[in-house]
C-alpha cells in the first residue's frame, strides 16, 4: 500500500491524460509520475531513507505535488507547513518533526534559520534561485526518471499535517498510507468524480482539505487539476471558464465572495458539482446559490485528524443545514463529559471512530490519549444529532477561532503578543464576520508607563506570525475579566463584542 501508487495506475491507464494543469503548463499522467521518480531518486541520493521527514514549505505549485508524490514513493514521510508562516513557526514545526530536508522557494527561505535547526541537513529550492540550498532542477536532473512506490504496511505513516488541534499549540497529526487512501476513495466516492472532470485546486495543499479531499481524492480519480497559488476571485472565475472547471470546491468565505460578485461575463455552465467543507455554511448563503445556480452546495464536515472527511450530506440523502451523515466506514456519536452517548437532539462533544482517525499526534503519547478515548477521538467541536442521523455542528469546546477555514488558536497569538515589553495582559478571542464567519480579536491591558498603538501590536505580530492569524480589532481596556480561579472568560468577552455589534 502506498498513495503515490494511485498516480502510478493512472500513468499506466491513462499516461497521456492530463493529470495537473499550472499556469501555461500542462503535465500528463506519465510526466508527473516521471518528475516523481526523478524527486524520489534524487532525495534517495542524499541519504533519505524510509521514515525520514521531509518538509514541504511551497505554495500551491506542480513542483508540492511531485514532491509530495516522490517522498511518499520511497517511504518518507510529507511534512506540510503553512505557506504564510513566519520563521518562529517554521522552526518550531521542523525541530518538531526532526525533518531531515525542507523543500521550499527561494522567496520562502528566508523563513528557515537554520541556525536554529542542527538536524536540517538540507534545503531545496523549487523556485527562484537557489542562493541558500540546492535547486530542486537539479537533483530532479541528475536523477532518473525510474522508480516504484515501494510497498508500506497499511499503518505508516505517510504524512504529518500540523494542527493546533483541541489542545491550543502546533502538533503534527500523523496519517497512514491507509487513512489516506481510504479518505480519498471515500471522498471520491462522495463527490462522484469522473476521469473526465476537471477540478480546480486554489485551496492550500498545506492543508489536509486541499491535499487529500481535493488533490488526493482527484488523482485516485484519474482526474485533471487545475491548480491556482491561491483564492483570486476574477481569476478563479476566469479559469472556471478558460479551463471548463466540472467541480469547484471551496470553503464558506469563497462561495459568499463569489455570490456578491456579477459573474455573467464568465462561463460556469460546466460546473455541475459544488462542495463546501472546513467552516460553518451560513444557510441564507446556501439557499441564495442554490437559486442562482440551480445547485446545492454540497457540505462535508472533518479535521485534520480525521484526514479530513467524516460526514457528507449527499445527494440522495441531504438536509440543509446539516453537515450530513457519516461517510462509509466511519462511527460518529454525540458525547457528554464521561463519554456517555448523550440522547437524540442534545448536545454534547462529536467524538469519531474510523479508517480516517489519525495514528496521532507526532511523538506526542500523552496529547494523543487526551483526545483518543477507548478508540473514539473527541474533536473538541459541539453537535447534535437528528432522528435520522444526520449530524449538526452547532459551537466548539476548544478554543478555537475559525477565520475562512484558517484555524488561529488564542493562546498562540496571546504568547506572541505577550512578548511585547508593553503588555500586560492580553486575551485574544473569535468575534463573528458575515465574509470570514470570524475574525480575530485582541483585548490588552498595556502596563503603567507604556503608550502603545494598534499598529505597532500589528506590526510586532506580523513579524512573528502567519497574516490572518493577527488581531483585526484591538480593543485597550483596563481589565479583562475572569472567573475565581483566574481564568479569562472569553464567552463574556464574546458576549461584550456581540452586543456592541448589536447597538452599532
Ligand atoms: P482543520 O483541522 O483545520 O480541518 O479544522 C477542523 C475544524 O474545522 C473542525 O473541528 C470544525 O470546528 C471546523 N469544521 C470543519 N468542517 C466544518 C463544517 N462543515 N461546519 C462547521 N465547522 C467545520
Amino acid at each position: 500500500m502506498n498513495i503515490a501508487q494511485n498516480v502510478e495506475l493512472a500513468c499506466y491507464l491513462f499516461p497521456n491524460k492530463p493529470a495537473l494543469i499550472f499556469e501555461e503548463t500542462s503535465f500528463t499522467y506519465q510526466e508527473l509520475d516521471e518528475m516523481a521518480n526523478r524527486i524520489a531518486n534524487g532525495l534517495r541520493g542524499l541519504g533519505i531513507r524510509r521514515g525520514d521527514r521531509i518538509a514541504l514549505f511551497l505554495p500551491n505549485i506542480p513542483e508540492f505535488v511531485i514532491s509530495y508524490l516522490g517522498i511518499l514513493k520511497i517511504g518518507a514521510i510529507a511534512v506540510s507547513i503553512n505557506v504564510m508562516f513566519k520563521s518562529d513557526e517554521v522552526s518550531y514545526i521542523l525541530n518538531d518533526c526532526a525533518a531531515k530536508i525542507i523543500i521550499t522557494t527561494e522567496l520562502q527561505s528566508q523563513y528557515v534559520q537554520e541556525a536554529d535547526l542542527p538536524q536540517l541537513r538540507h534545503i531545496l529550492i523549487a523556485e527562484g534561485t537557489a542562493k541558500k540550498g540546492i535547486s530542486l532542477t537539479q537533483i530532479m536532473a541528475n536523477a532518473s526518471f525510474e522508480a516504484r512506490a515501494i510497498e508500506m504496511d497499511r499503518h505508516a505513516p505517510a504524512s504529518i499535517l500540523y494542527t493546533s488541534g483541541t489542545t491550543g499549540f502546533p502538533k503534527g497529526a500523523t496519517l497512514s498510507h491507509s487513512n489516506v487512501l481510504f479518505n480519498s476513495y471515500c471522498a471520491n466516492s462522495c463527490y462522484r468524480i469522473q476521469k473526465s472532470d476537471r477540478l480546480l485546486l486554489y485551496l492550500p495543499l498545506f492543508h489536509c482539505f486541499g491535499q487529500n479531499a481535493i488533490l488526493n481524492a482527484g488523482l485516485s480519480a484519474c482526474a485533471t487539476i487545475i491548480l491556482q497559488r491561491r483564492f483570486e476571485p476574477e481569476r478563479v472565475l476566469q479559469t472556471i471558464t478558460d479551463h471548463q472547471i466540472t467541480m469547484l470546491f471551496g470553503v464558506p468565505t469563497v462561495f459568499i465572495k463569489l455570490l456578491n460578485m456579477d459573474t455573467s461575463q464568465y462561463n460556469l455552465q460546466n460546473i455541475r458539482y459544488y462542495f463546501s467543507a472546513a467552516a460553518p455554511m451560513p444557510l441564507e448563503v446556501a439557499k441564495n446559490w442554490y437559486q442562482k445556480y440551480k445547485l446545492v452546495i454540497h457540505e462535508g464536515y472533518g479535521l485534520t485528524e480525521t484526514s479530513p472527511f467524516a460526514t457528507y450530506n449527499h445527494k440522495q440523502k441531504y438536509k440543509l443545514g446539516s453537515v450530513g451523515t457519516p461517510i462509509a466506514n466511519v462511527e460518529m456519536k454525540v458525547v457528554d463529559g464521561q463519554g456517555d452517548q448523550v440522547p437524540t437532539g442534545e448536545l454534547g462533544e462529536i467524538a469519531i471512530k474510523g479508517a480516517n482517525v489519525m495514528l496521532g499526534y507526532w511523538n506526542r503519547p500523552f496529547e494523543t490519549a487526551q483526545v483518543m478515548k477507548n478508540g473514539w477521538f473527541h474533536t473538541g467541536d459541539i453537535g447534535k444529532t437528528d432522528e435520522e442521523g444526520f449530524f449538526y455542528i452547532v459551537d466548539r469546546l476548544k478554543d478555537m477561532i475559525n477565520v475562512s477555514g484558517f484555524k488561529v488558536y488564542p493562546s498562540e497569538v496571546e504568547n506572541v503578543i505577550y512578548q511585547h515589553p508593553a503588555i500586560a495582559e492580553v486575551a485574544v478571542y473569535g468575534v463573528g464576520d458575515r465574509l470570514k464567519n470570524e475574525i480575530v480579536k485582541a483585548n490588552i491591558v498595556q502596563k503603567i508607563g507604556y503608550a502603545i498603538t494598534e499598529q505597532q501590536i500589528i506590526d510586532f505580530c506580523s513579524q512573528r506570525m502567519a497574516t490572518y492569524k493577527i488581531p483585526r480589532v484591538i480593543k485597550f481596556v483596563d481589565t479583562i475579566p475572569k472567573n475565581s480561579t483566574g481564568k479569562v472568560l472569553k464567552r463574556v468577552l464574546r458576549q461584550q463584542s456581540t452586543s456592541q455589534l448589536a447597538v452599532v
